[in-house]
């Protein structure tokens, strides 16, 4: 079948999904005001890689069917793959600001690397393979849950049976597959997505004990499988809006999050690829490199949204003529410093890219690691900068409604900026107010800090998984030649640091 447009995938969205939001049952999630913005988003992206003009960029052939399929389902054999990938994902969260973080590209590229790495998951290897084809073949959306409900993290969730039996676990098996109970938190774009991908969590691994084995589970189902149920959050666009552009982002790129709830839900044992093997659930992303294509491509969605966040500074202070001041030219520099980092972390892993032992490239994990780490921090900040700039503009905006009302006069006249007039300034002010300060963006700084894992778990994986030893040593061979430059009486050069191997 190959690439789909925007109307195949919206068409594929009503199937009797059963999904609730705010008390309701959700009967048409391309309709429902709550939702459509979000549904005609993930469209207009599909769109895109079926206009003729961008049909190259975006797609490759299959290497199963000769048909066009969504570059970011690619199993990248060369560095100038992965530079093509970047760039079909580049144009994908361009188009979403970046502000769109669940667009299919991050999962089809976390899948493409779990069927390279396919035989990491034994047994149930060609069923990996078997579902990436299918996937990239009717260019299906995915979301994925990896994480069990929050209700106590002393304990590992195996040993919780005992108080709430709350996280999806394997409840018994069965000739036709394994069958599921439990609830799972948290899927992003759960209601615009046609398939769901239950896997492991690296900052969640399970402990080598019998009670772990039925939560050791990894499979994929379509959204609309009987017994499965998903709670969305509210909106993050409020539908009594006087204009649909006092929220022009949250209007279009609410993704939606899902609680994942299993009830006794039937898993074909084709569609099972970890059953019962903690080792495998654990070890899954180590040995796939999955997490580094993934992180690719959020570190494309977030240099995307570092350059829309940066053109927004600019355009911000420009329209009040604030960027005469130091300190305002300071702080977007400090925008363009973290647009520069993204860039670079991007091309950098592409460069330093490394052979897989399946015979794909991955992209360096370590300045797509930097990213991670560096730039929920950044996102903040760039926030803050917004919100320091607009001020109290940020507040004083009236509903874009308000042009076209009884007062448009005073509108008009009141709301000019030295260099717009006053829907121009409307319009820029409110975009400002829903990057930076609205529900929205407090969305977007919570996901970008945790969409990955706890970054508190993940820092200490880092820092147990760098090689220190080099480095301390260094410093070792340091103290040593000061001490003995110290006590010399010739001259010479008190101390020669040595290098450090490439890591
Ligand atoms: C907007 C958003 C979207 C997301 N989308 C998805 C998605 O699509 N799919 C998905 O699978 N997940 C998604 N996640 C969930 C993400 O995987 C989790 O938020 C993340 O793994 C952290 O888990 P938690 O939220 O349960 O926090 P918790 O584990 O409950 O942690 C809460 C706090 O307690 C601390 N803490 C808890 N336990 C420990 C411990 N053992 N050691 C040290 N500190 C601890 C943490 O450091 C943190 O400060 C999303 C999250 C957000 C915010």
């Amino acid at each position: 079948m190959g690439v789909r447009n925007g109307r195949q995938v919206l068409a594929g969205l009503r199937d009797g999904r059963q999904l609730w939001m705010d008390g309701d049952r959700i009967a048409d999630v391309t309709v429902d005001a709550r939702l459509a913005g979000g549904a005609q988003s993930l469209a207009e992206l599909y769109d895109l890689q079926c206009d003729p003009a961008l049909i190259d960029e975006m797609t490759y052939e299959s290497p199963g069917t000769g048909d066009r399929v969504g570059l970011s389902f690619i199993q990248p054999e060369t560095r100038d793959d992965l530079v093509r990938r970047r760039v079909m994902m580049k144009r994908w969260n361009d188009h979403c600001l970046g502000m769109f973080p669940r667009s299919p590209d991050f999962l089809n590229v976390g899948l493409a690397g779990y069927a390279a790495g396919a035989d990491g998951f034994g047994p149930y290897a060609d069923n990996v393979r078997r579902y990436y084809e299918h996937v990239r073949e009717n260019d299906l959306a995915l979301t994925h849950s990896l994480t069990n409900p929050q209700a106590d993290r002393s304990r590992d969730v195996s040993e919780q049976l005992d108080a709430n039996d709350l996280a999806a676990r394997v409840v018994r098996e069965t000739d036709a597959g394994i069958v599921v109970s439990g609830a799972r938190m948290l899927a992003t774009l759960g209601a615009f997505s046609d398939e769901i991908l239950v896997m492991s969590a690296p900052t969640f691994p399970l402990p080598e004990t019998e009670a772990a084995k039925p939560f050791a589970m990894g499979f994929a189902i379509p959204v609309a499988t009987d017994g499965l149920r998903m709670i969305a959050r509210p909106p993050l666009y409020p539908t009594g809006a006087g204009s649909a552009m006092d929220h022009p982002i949250a209007a279009r790129f609410d993704d939606s999050d899902c609680m994942v709830i299993f009830d006794d839900v039937l898993v074909p044992w084709e569609r099972v690829f970890i059953h019962r093997d903690v080792a495998v659930f654990n070890g899954i992303y180590r040995h796939t490199q999955a997490h580094a294509h993934m992180a690719h491509q959020y570190s494309v969605k977030d240099w995307s949204k570092a350059e829309f966040i940066m053109g927004l500074g600019f355009a911000l202070a420009k329209s009040t003529n604030i960027d005469v001041h130091q300190h305002v030219q300071g702080m977007l520099a400090e925008l363009i410093n973290t647009t520069e980092f993204m860039r670079s972390a991007v091309i950098a892993s592409e460069a330093e890219a490394i052979e897989t032992p399946f015979g794909t490239m991955a992209p360096a994990p370590g300045p797509l690691g930097a990213v991670r780490f560096m730039f929920p921090q950044l996102f903040r900040r760039a926030c803050e900068i917004i919100q320091n700039m607009g001020a109290g503009g940020l507040f004083m905006l009236p509903s874009f409604a308000e042009t076209e009302g009884e007062r448009a006069a005073d509108v008009d006249r009141y709301y000019q900026s030295a260099n717009g007039d006053s829907r121009t300034r409307i319009k820029l002010f409110r975009l400002a107010y829903d990057a930076a300060v609205s529900g929205f963006s407090g969305r977007q700084q919570l996901y970008e800090r945790y969409f990955a894992g706890d970054p508190v778990r993940s820092a200490g994986f880092l820092y147990q998984g760098f090689d220190k030893d080099p480095h301390i040593d260094r410093i070792h061979t340091l103290i040593d030649d000061l001490e003995a430059g110290m006590t010399r009486s010739d001259t010479g050069p008190a101390f020669r640091l040595p290098g450090i191997p490439p890591q």
